[in-house]
């Protein structure tokens, strides 16, 4: 099967005209609109499932620094879902190189403004420490990605309640300016944060045999609130889609769902929703492939296994024979929607792209746009996917135990403890 390169991208441009699709916004609802409209076209049964979320919008923030009697605006992006200051603070800056309760520097940020080395981590715990620090507000550098450009940063949405501190995220090298040539900083942050609805968009495509369990293609329609959110995720769901039209059209034995999930960005909140909802029986799904962020133009393509070493080395036999550079890993990661499934013990496939060791340089940041994206790579990636599903659709018996090791589950009921907006099962 080939799948067209411009066909994808046709997808890719498609929704970069709705961005950003943030969570609860018109945008985001416009974006699941294309993609029903794209999969009944396919000829599946599509449904949605709406959820509740804590959505969020950036009315203004600004951030500017004192160089002698002059104040310099620097570029700046609210953490979503930030408190407001209601007005301009002011005051003088503290470093904080770590954010943990035992760093001296949180006892010195009264009332003052925090300029945070690195985020929070994967410890809630590490907010609480800002919150009783007190500062005015924090402005925080995104360790993980070094840039002239604002990165924009959100919450797993079961943490909202915990930014007490009204926060931004500053260029990482406009943190070096400040550092080498301290000066009083004003922060202006005004955000709407409020109750509002995210939806799923869910296409079923039904086999011959209903009771044997199905296999589910992912990505999100939705993004974080800058930019035109190309790679994260509209090459996720160019696959999807295709992907889908691909299957409509061969012999198939399982069920395949394909479903674009809304609010993402906080942490899956779709795809844990639908992992919740009774009526969809995720727990009995053979498989779930996943993609997110797969289109990088230059770079490296990754399938991270979240299941039995059996699974691995098959998706390695697969993608030897077809000829593909694809690095095949096993991993626990809560960063993709795949996370609540393997949550559920359904063993998961992610496919994604890295062009550096953090990551992908231009993440959440307004550098996400089309021209980060290659054709050819998502082109590539789709095949990957495709040959991985068909196999899967087609077969009686599963090729490996559809089961999730005991070292990876423990791992993930950890990060379901923590980051997960309902608890663990
Ligand atoms: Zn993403």
């Amino acid at each position: 099967m080939t799948f067209e390169p411009r066909q994808l991208m046709r997808h890719v441009e498609k929704l970069c005209d709705l961005s950003p699709r943030l969570t609860g916004t018109p945008s985001e609802a416009a974006a699941a609109d294309y993609t029903a409209a794209a999969l009944e076209r396919v000829g599946a049964e599509v449904t949605r499932q709406v959820f509740p979320i804590t959505r969020w919008e950036c009315r203004d923030v600004a951030v500017e620094v004192r160089r002698g009697h002059q104040w310099h605006s620097l570029r700046a992006l609210p953490i979503g879902h930030s408190p407001s200051t209601r007005g301009v603070v002011e005051g003088d800056m503290v470093v904080v190189e770590h954010l943990t309760a035992d760093n001296p520097a949180l006892r010195a940020c009264a009332d003052k403004i925090a300029v945070v080395l690195g985020m929070w981590g994967e410890d809630a715990a590490n907010l609480d420490s800002l919150a009783r620090a007190k500062p005015a507000a924090a402005v925080f550098l995104d360790d993980r990605l070094p840039s002239y450009e604002p990165v924009q940063d959100s919450l797993p949405m079961g943490w909202v309640d915990k930014l007490r501190v009204p926060a931004v995220t500053i260029p990482y090298f406009e943190g070096w300016d400040l550092v080498r040539q301290p000066g009083r900083l004003r922060v202006r942050v005004d955000c709407l944060v409020e109750k509002g609805e995210s939806q799923n968009v869910i296409a079923r495509l039904v086999g011959s045999h209903p009771g044997a369990g199905g296999i589910l293609l992912s990505a999100h329609h939705d993004s974080v609130a800058i930019g035109r959110a190309a790679d994260d995720d509209a090459t996720g769901v160019a696959c999807v889609l295709e992907l889908a039209r691909a299957l409509a059209s061969v012999p198939r034995r399982r069920d395949v769902w394909a479903v674009t999930f809304g609010c993402e960005e906080h942490l899956s909140v779709g795809a844990e929703a639908f992992v919740r909802e009774e009526a969809h029986q995720a727990h009995r799904l053979a498989t779930v492939i996943n993609f997110d962020s797969c289109g990088s133009l230059f770079g490296r393509t990754r399938a991270l296994v979240t299941g039995e070493p059996a699974l691995q080395r098959w998706v390695h036999r697969q993608i030897a024979r077809l000829g593909e550079q694809v690095v095949v890993e096993a991993d626990v990661s809560p960063y993709s929607d795949h996370f609540f499934f393997t949550a559920a013990g359904v063993p998961a496939v992610w496919f994604y792209r890295t062009n550096f060791v953090g990551g992908r340089w231009y993440h959440h940041q307004a550098l996400d746009c089309e021209e980060v994206v290659g054709p050819e790579a998502l082109a590539s990636v789709a095949r990957t996917g495709f040959a991985l599903a068909r196999e899967l659709v087609r077969s009686e018996r599963l090729p490996y135990p559809r089961r999730i090791p005991d070292a990876q589950l423990e791992r993930i009921r950890h990060l379901e403890r923590t980051m997960a907006t309902w608890p663990p099962r």
